[in-house]
């Protein structure tokens, strides 16, 4: 047989290449502080560069490179510059991009035991560690009924809790017959919105979700989530799902758990814990006390791509009773048969996530765990909790701004006294400049600007310039208006 021609990179040339890739990647994280926070592109300009076809024959390494700073750079907006206050962090770190890396390279599809037993073993050894790490409850170690699973994102974590808590709700019914229409779920209005596309998606319907007050720091009220259970009882509904946030989306407000907790007991409604970004400070032992109340749920979930320095995606999931889960979500055609799975010896997690497929996550997180080490870790979130903390007191002691919500971690919501048009104004002005990326909620009808602090590599340097260019902002702006 004749050898056949191979356009394929040879490893010598991605040995070549790959060196290329570390350096541009080490090269932007020296010069990402520098670049316009937010992307200035208007819509359509990055295609509009972009050739109208594909090559027909391949091009070289280094002129995709070039072009990845040509043509693509301007176009992102930096999530890894140390003065980026938007959103959440999505936070990344040296350690987790060299573990992502390496998943790429094994290119190892891990859906199940069998198709790479480090995948599923590192992942269950990590998710164990982290029940350690953060002292979370011990049923949800791998050595109990329970279990934790990596799931690229939180949205994924509630909507795999809630197929598991409408089955155990059901008696394994729904996934049989469909959903009778009598399922409900409870939440507050702060909760992330990913619990109404579960609930979509669950075939539960968005109707069904009952809004819970929420007190003045905008948490749960729990006595109104208890008069909303015994009021669907009454009427014939089936309650069947809570969610709880440490940490919601708009303002960081830590819902009661220990005392919705007791009601989702006595009720046996499945309670699911949503701790996506707060999540991560638990590794800190005076920052624990955003857990109380954590050993009363049936699922829990927080993502170290939000503020655990290890890329997007990896959402932690944990669940009680891995029987409601796998029960919820397990099928076995013919062709996944395999002697391990028979043995019962082994986790198969195609079981306890929506797709099939998976990646190898847990690399990356063991790279992270490892080269931070706990104390590593602590030191930065910390930092970061330190650095909001003295935010909100110089926000609290100029006469021209208010804090808008309490600040128990590392978001700051906060306003201009002068309105809303002049904080939108103000954020408008201040994201067009380039020099810092902060966005903004709505609180009680107010539009509130949130400074949320995670960011890997954000010092006491970049929060002072932020500050003194929203204080600077605000004094061109009001004196404009006079
Ligand atoms: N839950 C909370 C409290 C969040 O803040 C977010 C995103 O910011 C999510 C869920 C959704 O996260 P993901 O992007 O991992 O689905």
């Amino acid at each position: 047989m004749t050898e056949q021609a191979s356009y394929h990179m040879t490893a010598a040339e991605f040995r070549q290449h790959g060196r290329a890739v570390v350096d541009w990647i080490a090269d932007y994280m020296e010069k990402v502080e520098s670049l316009p926070v937010l992307s200035q592109v208007q819509p359509g300009e990055i295609r509009a560069a972009l050739p109208a076809a594909a090559p027909k024959q391949g091009e070289a390494f280094a002129t995709m490179l070039a072009d990845v700073d040509r043509l693509i750079l301007p176009g992102i907006t930096h999530w890894q510059s140390p003065n980026f206050f938007a959103y959440f962090p999505a936070n990344a770190s040296g350690p987790a991009i060299l573990g992502e890396l390496l998943s790429a390279g094994l290119g190892v599809q891990g859906m199940l035991w069998a198709t790479s037993p480090a995948c599923t073993e590192l992942e269950t050894h990590m998710l164990d560690w982290l029940v350690a790490m953060l002292d979370l409850p011990q049923k949800f170690l791998s050595t109990t009924n329970g279990g934790g699973v990596i799931q690229d994102s939180a949205s994924s974590a509630v909507l795999c809790a809630l197929l598991a808590a409408r089955e155990r709700a059901t008696q394994f019914a729904t996934n049989q017959q469909g959903c009778d229409g009598r399922l409900i779920v409870y939440t507050s209005s702060q909760t992330h919105s990913s619990l109404e596309k579960a609930a979509m998606i669950a075939g539960i319907g968005r109707a069904q979700i009952r809004l819970i007050d929420v007190d003045e720091h905008l948490a749960m009220q729990p006595a109104s989530l208890a008069a909303a259970i015994e009021q669907d009882r009454a009427q014939g509904l089936i309650p069947c799902f809570v969610v709880a946030s440490v940490g919601t989306t708009s303002s960081n407000a830590i819902d009661p758990v220990a005392a919705i907790g007791q009601i989702c007991q006595a009720q046996g409604v499945w309670l699911h814990v949503d701790a996506a970004m707060a999540g991560t400070a638990a590794l800190c032992p005076e920052l624990r006390w955003i857990h109380a109340g954590v050993d009363l749920a049936d699922s829990y979930c927080f993502n170290p791509h939000k503020w655990m320095f290890t890329n997007f995606d990896c959402d932690c999931f944990w669940v009680a009773d891995r029987a409601a889960l796998i029960g919820a979500l397990s099928i076995l055609p013919e062709y996944l048969r395999n002697q391990a799975t028979e043995s019962g010896a082994v986790i198969d997690y195609r079981d306890w996530q929506i797709p099939l497929g998976r990646r190898f996550r847990a690399l990356k997180l063991w790279f992270v765990i490892r080269h931070y080490g706990v104390e590593g870790l602590r030191h930065h979130i910390r930092q970061h909790v330190a650095l909001a903390q003295t935010f909100a007191a110089w926000v609290q002691a100029d006469p021209n701004f208010e804090v808008a919500a309490p600040v128990p971690l590392n978001l700051v919501c906060f306003r201009h006294r002068g309105g809303d048009a002049l904080n939108q104004q103000l954020m408008d002005q201040l994201n067009h400049s380039g020099q810092l990326y902060l966005t903004h909620t709505r609180l009680r009808g107010k539009l509130t600007l949130r400074m949320s602090i995670g960011q890997t590599h954000t010092t006491a340097r970049h929060v002072v310039s932020a500050w003194q260019a929203i204080q600077t902002q605000a004094e061109t702006l009001s004196a404009a208006a006079d």
